[in-house]
């Protein structure tokens, strides 16, 4: 069974789909079996992993409805154990469409059933609307990542995603737990920020990540190039960051990796980058 982690806040911008696909091909460098779902109509992680939107021919959305099967779908990344179920700009609109659909909140829990223990961890990253697609992955997932930006209505939109969660764990998923809330974007030189963070710590405790994202240059030039952080620039802060993330979330979930050590993470880092670069040649 693996575990499923929705990647969700409703406001844009906070870093949910750079989580996802950080947090995704890490947890991958960590050995563990992994698929990101881009199920953002604006389909930021595929390009962020450097799909080309050409050669996607079933997206995430057409497992959805039924179109396809979800194993037509995947496609594999440049890292070893990363599979992504892509999205597709056309499908900017393509929501309306579910709503006649019966069981329409179940479909995405529907249609992982047949390939979801191939693998150890499956990542969404959501859209900030919270239409029907969105519901799909809270409705699927064991549990939702909240990215949190460190700034002044931060808590207030935390508020929100809360009572959403309630809700669909009421209505739709009883088992929906909260992963945790990750800070990201952190400036330590702003007061806000460190007072935002403190604040979050007060509110939440031990429900907020250990690990914090800086603001790194080297994350917002990755998907540019269709890479991760981890495999873009491997000894960044950004790197490194998402790294710990991946560690803290696989001890939370009492996953064992005592037996990777950091030289050996850096040395499958560089043996990916090595066999990426002979196969571009
Ligand atoms: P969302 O998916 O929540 O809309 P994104 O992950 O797309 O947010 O992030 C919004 C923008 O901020 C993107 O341009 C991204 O590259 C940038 N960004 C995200 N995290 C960081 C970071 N830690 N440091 C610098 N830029 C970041
Ligand atoms: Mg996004």
């Amino acid at each position: 069974m693996p575990k499923i982690i929705a990647i969700s806040n409703q406001k844009g911008g906070v870093g949910k789909t750079t989580t996802a696909i950080n947090l995704a091909s890490s947890l991958a460098i960590l050995n563990q079996r992994t698929l990101l779902i881009d199920a953002d109509p604006q389909a930021n992680a595929t390009s962020g992993l450097g799909v080309d939107f050409n050669i996607i021919t079933k997206s995430f959305y057409d497992a959805l409805i039924g179109e396809a099967t979800m194993a037509e779908t995947l496609l594999q990344t440049s890292c070893p154990l990363l599979h992504i179920s892509p999205s597709h700009i056309d499908l900017v609109g393509a929501e309306l469409e579910l709503i006649d659909i019966p069981n329409r909140e179940k479909l995405l829990k529907i249609a992982l059933q047949p390939i979801k223990d191939n693998y150890d961890f499956i990542i969404i990253d959501c859209s900030p609307s919270l239409g029907l697609i969105t519901l799909n992955a809270l409705t699927t997932a064991d549990s939702v990542l909240v990215p949190v930006q460190c700034e002044y209505f931060a808590l207030e939109g935390l508020g929100k995603l809360l009572k959403t969660i309630k809700l669909v764990q009421g209505r739709y998923n009883l088992n929906l737990s909260l992963e945790g809330i990750l800070l990201t974007m952190y400036d330590s030189r702003l007061r806000l920020a460190q007072q935002v963070s403190v604040d979050l710590r007060e509110h939440f405790g031990n429900t907020v990540f250990e690990t914090i994202i800086r603001r790194n240059s080297k994350i917002a030039e990755a998907p540019s190039y269709g890479q991760s952080v981890i495999l873009f620039s491997p000894q960044s802060s950004g790197a490194i960051s998402y790294l710990d993330l991946a560690s803290e979330v696989l001890n939370n979930n009492n996953i064992d990796i005592t037996n990777i050590n950091q030289r050996e993470v850096q040395l499958r880092i560089k043996e990916i980058i090595k066999n990426n670069n002979n196969i571009e040649q």
